[in-house]
């Protein structure tokens, strides 16, 4: 990158503006092209989904009503163990990925019927090669899963499924993103954008404006994707979707695989979550809502009542009308790309392994065709949670 001190303009190939996960994974793979890379991010002030995860790398019932969001998750899983390997050689950091599969418990028979219905539609669409799950009785993972409570109706266990460490995996971009040249600038909160002559230029910063230039340009902002886009000629519509997780003290190793309720981490904590809540920007821990996670937590594993919580956190999870990612590239002005989604722990691989070579200019368009942001309009309903 160089900079034009006479009129502070720092110019790079790409900007990347948001340094979430979903920005950092997409800068990782734009350096790996041997991009200049420039990240601006907002720093602390900003809503972070990115620090308030579940740690989740998750396949089984994603992708219900567009199999090709169930394809790419599933192709993402399976760059994983590349990005896990790439992040531990150039950051010294293991994201302590573990994919030994998954299960998800089922609580009453309807929930049991819904998921039957969801898996089966999921395994006819990718191939019963690919889509791999079977329904076990719980007493049958007991050794998996020690004392689930006798309200468990059944699991669904899939060997696609696994979890890491998301902080530690957000860490490992940061600092493999560094090795690499990539230029993380904090406190650059973007405020406009301009695009002349094939060049973005942009405008941010908290203190002074700081401009940065550059021929390629990814909106990757998480809840600020949607004003940012607006700015070069792209509907992005993205809303907040809040969340809360408890986490308990360390516990001897009790789950040997996560679940998608409870899961325990590699530091021995144990995860519990996450709601799903309409509430607008509030991230703010609701009390009621604690309880009924809690409540939900104990009918699965009962012996969590003698756990002591440490800590709780609630986060926004961006979440489009449809519940399926972005990624767009502008027609108004081409080299700016809109990416978002709502699972950016998972798709990371994906993000930096496939969709940063392509926006690099490196590589033919992935399977996205169905991610564009022309599925939306301004009237688009929003499905309740069909992701
Ligand atoms: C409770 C909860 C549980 C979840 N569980 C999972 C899970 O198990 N598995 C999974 O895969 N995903 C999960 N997710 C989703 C995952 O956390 C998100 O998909 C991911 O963090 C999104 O990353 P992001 O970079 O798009 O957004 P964010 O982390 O929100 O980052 C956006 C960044 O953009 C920056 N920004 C915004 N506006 C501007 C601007 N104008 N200028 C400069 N910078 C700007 C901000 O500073 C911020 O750092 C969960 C989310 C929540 C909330």
């Amino acid at each position: 990158m160089t900079q034009d001190n006479h009129h502070s303009i720092h110019t790079c190939d790409a900007i990347v503006i948001g340094g979430g996960l979903v920005g950092s994974a997409v800068a990782h793979g734009l350096a790996g092209q041997r991009l200049q890379v420039a990240v601006l991010d907002e720093g602390d002030v900003a809503l972070r989904a990115s620090r308030g995860n579940f740690g989740l790398v998750w396949v089984q019932g994603k992708g219900y009503g567009k199999a090709d969001y169930a394809r790419w998750s599933l192709g993402s899983t399976r760059l994983w163990p590349q990005l896990q390997a790439t992040l531990l050689e150039e950051s010294g950091i293991d994201v302590q990925l573990q994919q030994r599969g998954g299960f998800h418990i089922c609580l009453s028979e309807a929930e049991v019927a819904t998921r039957r219905e969801r898996l089966h539609w999921l395994q006819q669409q990718v191939g019963a090669a690919d889509y791999r799950y079977e329904f076990l009785d719980p007493q049958s993972v007991h050794e998996d899963l020690p004392g689930l409570g006798p309200e468990v109706r059944t699991v669904s266990y899939s060997p696609m499924d696994g979890h890491c460490n998301p902080l530690k995996l957000l860490r490992a971009l940061h600092t493999a993103n560094q090795r690499r040249g990539v230029r993380l600038h904090t406190r650059a909160g973007v405020q406009r954008i301009a695009h002349a002559n094939g060049i973005f230029t942009v405008t941010g910063g908290s203190d002074q404006p700081r401009r940065w230039q550059a021929p390629r340009l990814v909106i990757a902002a998480g809840l600020g994707c949607q004003a940012l886009a607006e700015q070069v000629g792209m509907f992005i519509p993205v809303r907040p979707n809040k969340g809360q997780v408890l986490i308990t003290e360390r516990l001897q190793p009790l789950l040997r695989m996560p679940t998608n309720y409870v899961r325990q981490t590699d530091e021995g904590t144990v995860q519990i979550g996450d709601s799903m809540e309409e509430a607008g920007l509030d991230d703010l821990v609701r009390v009621p809502v604690s309880a009924e996670i809690a409540a939900r937590a104990l009918r699965c594993f009962p012996a969590l009542r003698n756990a002591r919580l440490v800590r709780t956190w609630a986060a926004l999870r961006i979440m489009t009308p449809d519940g399926f990612p972005i990624y767009q590239q502008s027609a108004a002005c081409p080299g700016a790309f809109a990416v978002t989604c709502h699972s950016g722990v998972t798709l990371a691989a994906q993000h930096a392994l496939t969709l940063a070579p392509w926006i690099a200019g490196g590589s033919e368009q992935p399977a996205i065709a169905a991610f564009s942001a022309n599925r939306f309009t301004p009237d688009t309903p929003i499905a309740r949670y069909g992701h």
